[in-house]
């Protein structure tokens, strides 16, 4: 069986108490691979391999056209491992292989759209500034920010590791991966991947492990600059907590209940589709997904139960067999998490319109039926708190500001989407809503090139575009002094 190794200074190498955690695959509940549990002493290694190749210079000092021939070298790396790399994610994690295919090859799309801005950061002189003062000069400069420390979640493992390498190299920084525990293996090809560009020992390093074990001593780490963290809000506290005793950066993409607005003036069948895609796909754990559905009065009734017929018929299996829509949920912890509130939500009110308990035929893996209910009491669990899973509420609206009300009512603000076919609505409702991402007519549709990242307690911070570059940047001032001119406060002072 596949033992994972930790990558540590340009070396693959074991954990140094040499201890392993089985990998489970949720469709068979069997374990398919072991992955080193790295610890805190190995995490020590790594962020001191990477504060030394840092401090040394020569990546962060690399022209950023070298960086970016690197980067397009991990690319390729990627697309030519694409299949292998997909059919880990879905034994790691179960979703199907299509899905996980796309997942790979936005992956590798990342690292060229990352290579690009590295490029084009170069070529731009710094920024001169006139700061009303003929006698100073004032440039701003932007200047990689360190060490980072990546900490990513299980649902989308390989890209959710990528969306923080790829920006963090092309700035300059040098990088500890700590991915999750639940789904580990794609991020140990990454590294092999990394490691036959050419990037040099130290750059990039990736430490598995449990979160106590290993993403709290990376969180702690003095000689890490920066922690750039995708999971739930508890352990984001705990990150953010960390980081403020070295008063560190932090980004934080946390969780979401997003809000999806279907107005009476739409095709019924699109705004179907859309708002399965949206709940749904990759079983709903997905940060972003539209979880709480408000449908407009008049056409409420005859939504539901085409709703109700298509996700009946949603083809549930092991993301290996072809044609299923719907894998298990990753592990049996999310799976008893999911159906815990399920039942929390029966007991709160909510119809239960369809689904909630397994799927007849599958007595094993975390299979899942998709659920929807709806009429959700506002102030429940199942309608305010994400469930990180394929269960989707459906309530009623009857006005524009009441949809508005409903939809910003929520602690979080991650995403939301609307859907109508008066697109001045569309846009009017766009800008009100207190959303970091906002879709419209549409749900989920994801661009390398825009800013992902959430309002209220979705987070701090953006990831992806220009954003995510920035964001793995210190920004420099540079004032400069006419030095033929005398100063004059203490010497040769006017009178
Ligand atoms: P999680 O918070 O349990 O774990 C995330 C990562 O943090 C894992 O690598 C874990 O090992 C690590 N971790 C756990 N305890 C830690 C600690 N004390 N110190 C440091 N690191 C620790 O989250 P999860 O279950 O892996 O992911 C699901 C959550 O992630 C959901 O809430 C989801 O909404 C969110 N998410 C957000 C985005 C986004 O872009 N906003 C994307 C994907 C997932």
């Amino acid at each position: 069986m596949h033992r994972t190794r930790l990558y540590i200074d340009g070396m693959f190498t074991a954990p140094e108490g040499e201890q392993y955690f089985p990998a489970i695959n949720p469709a068979t509940e069997g374990t398919f691979a072991e992955v080193a549990a790295g610890q805190a002493v190995d995490i020590d290694r790594a962020v001191r391999a990477a504060r030394r190749a840092f401090d040394a210079g020569e990546w962060p000092g690399l022209n950023g056209g070298a960086r970016a021939g690197i980067l397009r070298r991990i690319a390729e790396g990627i697309r030519a491992r694409l299949k292998e790399i997909a059919l880990l994610e879905v034994r790691d994690n179960g979703k199907p292989v299509p899905e996980a295919e796309w997942d790979v090859a936005d992956a590798a799309f990342c690292f060229d759209y990352y290579a690009d801005l590295a490029e084009e950061h170069a070529a731009r002189p710094r920024e001169t500034v006139d700061v009303g003062d003929a006698r100073f000069q004032a440039t701003i400069s932007r200047e990689p920010l360190g060490v980072i420390g990546a900490i990513t979640p299980w649902n989308f493992p390989l890209l959710m590791a990528v969306w923080k390498v790829a920006p963090a190299l092309a700035a300059g920084c040098t990088v500890v991966l700590k991915p999750s525990e639940l789904c580990s293996l794609s991020c140990e090809v990454l590294a092999e991947i990394i490691h036959a560009a050419g990037v040099p020992a130290g750059v990039f390093n990736l430490v598995t492990g449990t979160g106590p074990e290993a993403g709290q001593p990376l969180a702690d780490h003095p000689l890490v600059d920066k922690v750039a963290f995708t999971g739930s809000v508890a352990t984001g506290r705990k990150v953010m907590q960390a980081a403020s005793a070295g008063i560190r950066t932090v980004s934080l993409e946390l969780g979401g209940k997003s809000p999806f607005l279907v107005f009476d003036d739409c095709d019924i069948d699109k705004a179907v589709e859309w708002i399965l895609f949206g709940i749904f796909w990759n079983k709903g754990e997905v940060c972003s997904a539209t979880s709480r559905v408000l449908v407009q009065r008049g056409i409420f009734d005859r939504l539901l139960e085409r709703l109700r017929i298509a996700t009946e018929t949603i083809e549930i299996g092991s993301g290996e067999a072809s044609g299923v829509k719907l894998g298990p949920l990753v592990s049996k912890g999310q799976y008893d998490k999911v159906r815990d509130a399920i039942e929390a939500g029966k007991r709160s009110g909510a119809r239960l319109v369809t689904g909630g308990d397994r799927p007849e035929g599958f007595d094993h893996g975390y299979f899942l039926r998709p659920t929807i209910f709806a009429d959700a009491p506002t102030h429940s669990a199942i309608w305010q708190e994400e469930i990180f899973g394929p269960v989707v509420c459906i309530n009623a609206f009857d006005t524009e500001q009441e949809a508005l009300d409903l939809a910003n009512d929520s602690k979080y603000g991650l995403a939301a989407a609307v859907m109508s076919d008066d697109l001045d609505r569309c846009e009017r409702v766009a800008a009100r809503l207190r959303a970091g991402i906002v879709w419209i007519n549409c749900s989920q549709p994801t661009f390398t090139q825009v800013p992902w990242g959430g309002y209220k307690m979705s987070g701090i911070g953006r990831e992806l575009g220009r954003a995510g570059f920035d964001a793995c940047c210190e920004t420099k001032q540079i004032t400069r002094f006419d030095h033929r001119e005398r100063w004059g406060w203490y010497l040769d002072a006017p009178e």
